[in-house]
């Protein structure tokens, strides 16, 4: 007779909840799509595939395009089909059942889920009150625990607080662990605070970075990995052979033939982002709604609110929708005319609570 096991009876799909909102700013992608001039580009990429063949199992080009614009060797790069993937991969693979990953919570609950799954001791380290992270405090946790593996994001979503790159290297040379540093919103910190020139002499050192947030394309499903040469060596032997299809890895491709338009289109995010921070604020010292507004280094702005399951619900009824975490929202920012509808939205919401 199977029986399931009781870690996999437990699990339920998530349920995909479609999002008809007007104005949709909870998931944390570029509020543009790529211009027309790049889409023509891809359609004509794509119809030069051979559709019968397998794709390029290392994924050579995109890799080669990614080192390129951010200044890597495209040796120490590995694609995988969204860092989503390369999580999940890292994290069936490099422990075993029973070891221990340190998170810092709250943080990307992807981590948690992956580390779960593959039957790994979690332990978890609260940030501080303010969202702030006690470093000391994570490297005590590391080594009194023993753990084998730490994995955070960095700028942190969902916090929107970035750590200073001084910070993360003092946690990687102060462990034994594997340390992984999500930085999926890197791109949005104006003074880089990347790890990735630190991979080639920290071999404890996983970089994920990601073409769905800064570079537009959700869609698609591209991440990478930036690690020194052994781990990447064991990277590419333990993943899925053609994990990047060819289509995917002819669109990440053709996207890094045009690195002027990435970077000018990550400093409009970064200024509407700043734009939404500033107008909240504004918004909060005559309303009153939140209990701060915290500082951005991600394409989102954190507002701290015990209100906020309130808040959110009625952002829905004017068909806006942001995320809800109870204790705070975390509103992705969008176009100008869509932040400025949804700040008087606040207005509006901050009358009638009061009322
Ligand atoms: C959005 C996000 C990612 C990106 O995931 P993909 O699978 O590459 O789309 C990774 N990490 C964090 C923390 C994120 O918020």
């Amino acid at each position: 007779m199977y029986k399931l096991k009781d870690r996999l009876a437990k699990l339920n799909p998530p349920v995909p909840a479609p999002n008809h909102c007007r104005i949709r700013l909870d998931a944390n992608e570029s509020y543009k799509n790529l211009p027309d001039y790049m889409i023509e580009d891809i359609q004509r990429m794509v119809g030069e595939i051979e559709f019968n063949r397998y794709p390029d199992p290392f994924s050579s080009e995109l890799c080669k395009g990614f080192a390129e614009y951010y200044g890597v060797d495209p040796e120490c790069v590995v694609a995988g089909n969204g860092s989503d993937e390369l999580i999940s991969i890292i994290n069936a693979n490099f422990l075993d059942p029973g070891e221990k990953m340190l998170v810092i919570t709250p943080d990307f609950a992807m981590y948690q889920f992956y580390g779960e799954l593959n039957e790994k001791d979690i332990i978890a380290v609260p940030k501080n009150d303010d969202f702030t992270v006690d470093m000391s405090r994570v490297i005590d946790a590391a080594r009194e625990n023993g753990v084998d593996m730490i994995c955070f994001s960095n700028p942190c979503n969902p916090t929107s607080l970035g750590i200073e790159k001084s910070e993360v290297l003092r946690l990687v040379e102060s462990v034994d662990a594997l340390v992984i540093v999500d930085e999926a919103y890197m791109d949005f910190w104006s003074e880089d605070q990347s790890m990735m020139d630190q991979v080639q002499t920290h071999n404890n050192l996983i970089v994920l970075r990601t073409c769905s947030k800064a570079l537009g394309l959700a869609a698609v499903r591209i991440g990478f990995a930036v690690a020194d040469r052994d781990l990447t060596r064991v990277l590419k032997s333990v993943k899925p052979a053609f994990n990047m299809n060819t289509v995917a890895q002819t669109i990440g491709t053709a996207l890094f033939h045009y690195p002027n338009h990435l970077r000018i289109n990550t400093e409009e995010i970064i200024q509407e982002r700043d734009e939404l921070k500033r107008m909240l604020m504004e918004l909060n010292e005559k309303a009153g709604l939140f209990e701060e507004v915290l500082d951005s280094k991600n394409n989102f702005v954190v507002a701290r609110t015990l209100k906020a399951d309130v808040i959110c619900e009625k952002l829905r009824e004017r068909s806006i929708s942001v995320s809800n975490h109870h204790t705070f929202i975390r509103i992705t920012v969008g176009r100008d005319w869509e932040n400025r509808e949804l700040v008087e939205a606040l207005a509006e919401i901050a009358g009638e609570i009061k009322a």
